[in-house]
C-alpha cells in the first residue's frame, strides 16, 4: 500500500509499505477518513531528526506514515481479540497511542501518558494516511450509524481534545465559559458547550470564524482583533468574568486573557521553567479584592500536564510549587482527563501549552526564571 509520509522541511512524499498483518492482540483497520490537526502542521513543518523530542514525542529512525485521526472499518482481527472486542465490518474510530500496557496509565487507560513511552500513531508509529493501518485492539472506539467517517475522524482527536477539557473543567448548565479560538478544537469545544447548557463567550480574531461561533450556537461572540476580549468578556458579565475560560488558540495575548478574563483571575501568570520550576509576578490587573482566592489553572501540555496554584496575597516573586508531573514526552492533550494528584482538582482556566509552539513569542507579562 501507499502512504503519506511528512520528510520533513514542509515536504511529503508517497511511500510504499507493506499492507499490515494484525498481531495476536491487534486489529486492522480500513481507513475511510484521516484528518489533519494542528499538531501535524508542527510535525509537517519541522524538519525530521532521528530521535528528537521537541515535539513531546520521541521520533523513531525514519519518518512515518502520517495522520493521528483514523476513521474506518475493521478488515482483519487478531487471533488473540474476541468478538465482543472487534469484529470485521465494524465501523470504529481509533484513540492514536498505544503504551507498554502495564504501567499505572496504560492500565488505568491513558496510554498516552505510559511511563517507558507511548507510541503516537502518525507520529511515531504508522498512522492513517494510508489504505489501511493496524492498531491495537484496545486503542478502538466505536462510530456510531449516525456519525460519518468524517465526522469520526474530527472527533478522533480534536473534538474529543474539546470535550475533555470541557469535561476536565466541570463544567455546568448555568455556568458561563469564554473559549479562546473558534479553529477546530473551539468550535467544537462552543458547540458542546452550548450542549451542555452553558452560556458561551466565543473570541477569535477571523470574521469568518466568528461568524460560525454564531452558527454554531454561540450567546455572545467577540472579534478579539478589535475588541479588549477581557474589557468585553467583564462587560457581558456584570463585571466579573466567566466562570470557567478555555484557550484554544495557542497564542500568547489569548492565553493571558484567558486568565484575566476568569472570574478568578487576578493578572497573576506563569509559565513553565526550563529547571521545571516556575516563578510568577503579579500583572497589572491583580485586583485586592480577590484575596483569599485560589487560581487553579491546568497547563495541558505535550510533556506533561501540571496544576499551578497561587495564592493571590503573595508579594513579588513568588515560587510555586514544582510541577507535579510526569517526565518529558509523557503526556498529551488527551491527557486532560488524567486522573490523579497531578491535576488541578477544580481549574477553572485551561490553556493548551503545546499549540503554542508555532506561534511568535506571547507578548504578555510573563516572566520565567530558571532555577
Ligand atoms: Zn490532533
Ligand atoms: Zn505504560
Amino acid at each position: 500500500m501507499k502512504g503519506v509520509v511528512f520528510v520533513g522541511d514542509r515536504r511529503l512524499e508517497l511511500r510504499d509499505f507493506p499492507d499490515p498483518t494484525p498481531g495476536p492482540r491487534d486489529v486492522v483497520l480500513e481507513i475511510k477518513a484521516s484528518g489533519m490537526c494542528g499538531s501535524d502542521l508542527h510535525v509537517y513543518r519541522a524538519s525530521f531528526t532521528p530521535g528528537d523530542t521537541s515535539s513531546g514525542f520521541k521520533r523513531g529512525a525514519e519518518p512515518v506514515i502520517a495522520g493521528h485521526e483514523p476513521c474506518g472499518v475493521v478488515v482483519a482481527v487478531g487471533t488473540g481479540v474476541t468478538g465482543r472486542e472487534a469484529r470485521v465490518g465494524q465501523r470504529v474510530m481509533d484513540h492514536h497511542y498505544a503504551g507498554c500496557g502495564s504501567c499505572k496509565h496504560c492500565r488505568s487507560g491513558w496510554a498516552q501518558m505510559c511511563l517507558e513511552g507511548a507510541t503516537v500513531f502518525g507520529a511515531n508509529g504508522n498512522g492513517a494516511h494510508a489504505r489501511y493501518m493496524k492498531v491495537p485492539v484496545d486503542t478502538l472506539v466505536p462510530l456510531p450509524d449516525a456519525l460519518s467517517f468524517e465526522t469520526g475522524a474530527a472527533i478522533a482527536c480534536g473534538t474529543g481534545t474539546a470535550y475533555g477539557a470541557l469535561k476536565r473543567l466541570n463544567l455546568q448548565g448555568g455556568e458561563t465559559i469564554a473559549i479562546f479560538g473558534q479553529g477546530p478544537v473551539g468550535l467544537s469545544a462552543t458547540q458542546l458547550a452550548v450542549a451542555m447548557g452553558a452560556r458561551v463567550i466565543a473570541l477569535d480574531v477571523s470574521p469568518e470564524r466568528c461568524a460560525l461561533a454564531r452558527e454554531f450556537g454561540a450567546h455572545e461572540v467577540i472579534d478579539a482583533g478589535s475588541n479588549n476580549p477581557v474589557e468585553a468578556i467583564r462587560e457581558l458579565t456584570h463585571g466579573e468574568g466567566a466562570h470557567k475560560t478555555l484557550d484554544t488558540s495557542g497564542a500568547g495575548e489569548a492565553r493571558a486573557a484567558a486568565v484575566r478574563g476568569s472570574d478568578l483571575g487576578n493578572g497573576m501568570l506563569c509559565r513553565r521553567a526550563r529547571s521545571g520550576h516556575a516563578r510568577c509576578e503579579p500583572g497589572p490587573l491583580a485586583p485586592a479584592d480577590h484575596a483569599g482566592r485560589l487560581l487553579d489553572l491546568l497547563d495541558a501540555g505535550a510533556g506533561r500536564l501540571r496544576r499551578v496554584r497561587r495564592r493571590p496575597q503573595c508579594r513579588g516573586r513568588q515560587a510555586l510549587h514544582p510541577p507535579l508531573a510526569a517526565g518529558p514526552g509523557r503526556g498529551s492533550l488527551s491527557g486532560v482527563r488524567q486522573p490523579d494528584e497531578r491535576q488541578g482538582r477544580d481549574p477553572a482556566v485551561m490553556i493548551f501549552s503545546a499549540l503554542s509552539r508555532a506561534l511568535p513569542p506571547a507578548r504578555i507579562r510573563v516572566r520565567t526564571r530558571r532555577d
